[in-house]
């Protein structure tokens, strides 16, 4: 069993850019939850099903193979799908198919799995609450909404995804509202994390900090 370390909190807080950065430098892997929730999402919206319809959605996960790659590159079925999970399509479908139990399950099993080889660094929502209850370290990212629609929309328009911050602000909040209320694995900090508030912090200083964190738990 390798170290774990779980980043949760609410959308586009930045979890995964400074996770990212600190498996970099911690020589941990990284694991991007948040991806294979999308890459699932993804694979029903390209079989045409509804992605509130739980029994069609369900029925799809022996045919779903989702792999994280080196340089966060994700593939379903063999398929690179790293760009088509980041469009609005997907953020407004993934969170019907995000709250269906046996997907979740489905996916909380691999979690798991990838944990159990490798010292790793895993971001989400219910990481440390549900997924890896004994992580060595567990940290709660959060960021006030309109600071995380505003990095947001800046990073989307860096990377050329067509968007509006109002739309970005609008979607953060309802996907937040929807991940902390959902019966399941909601979204909320685990007793005992760490709360990271990186409003007024830059990335270079969240990265030390969560480093900081890490080396003070893990001897
Ligand atoms: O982290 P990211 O925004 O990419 O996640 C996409 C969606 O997947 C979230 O809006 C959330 O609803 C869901 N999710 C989840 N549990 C996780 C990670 C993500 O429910 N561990």
């Amino acid at each position: 069993m390798g170290i774990s370390v779980a980043i949760d909190g609410p959308a586009a807080a930045g979890k995964s850019t400074i996770a990212k950065k600190v498996a970099e430098i911690k020589g941990y892997t990284y694991i991007d939850t948040g991806a294979m929730y999308r890459a699932y999402t993804w694979h029903c919206l390209d079989r045409g099903l509804d992605c509130t319809n739980e029994e069609q959605c369900v029925a799809e996960i022996p045919h779903v193979n989702i792999e994280l790659k080196p340089g966060g590159v994700v593939l379903c079925n063999g398929k690179d799908i790293t760009r088509e999970i980041r469009m609005p399509i997907i953020n407004k479908n993934v969170t019907p198919v995000c709250q269906m139990k046996p997907v979740r399950l489905f996916l909380v099993d691999q979690q798991r799995k990838m944990a159990e080889k490798d010292n790793v660094i895993m971001d989400g929502r219910d990481i440390g609450t549900y997924v890896l209850p004994n992580a060595e370290v567990k940290i709660f990212q959060v960021a006030s909404p309109e600071c995380r629609a505003q990095r947001r929309y800046k990073e989307n328009i860096e990377k050329g995804i067509p968007c509006t911050y109002e739309e970005i602000l609008e979607d953060v909040n309802r996907r937040d509202k929807a991940d902390s209320e959902r019966a399941f694995a909601p979204l909320k900090p685990a007793e005992d994390s760490i709360h990271l508030d990186t409003s007024d912090m830059t990335i270079e200083e969240v990265v030390n900090k969560v480093i900081e964190i890490i080396d003070s738990k893990v001897k």
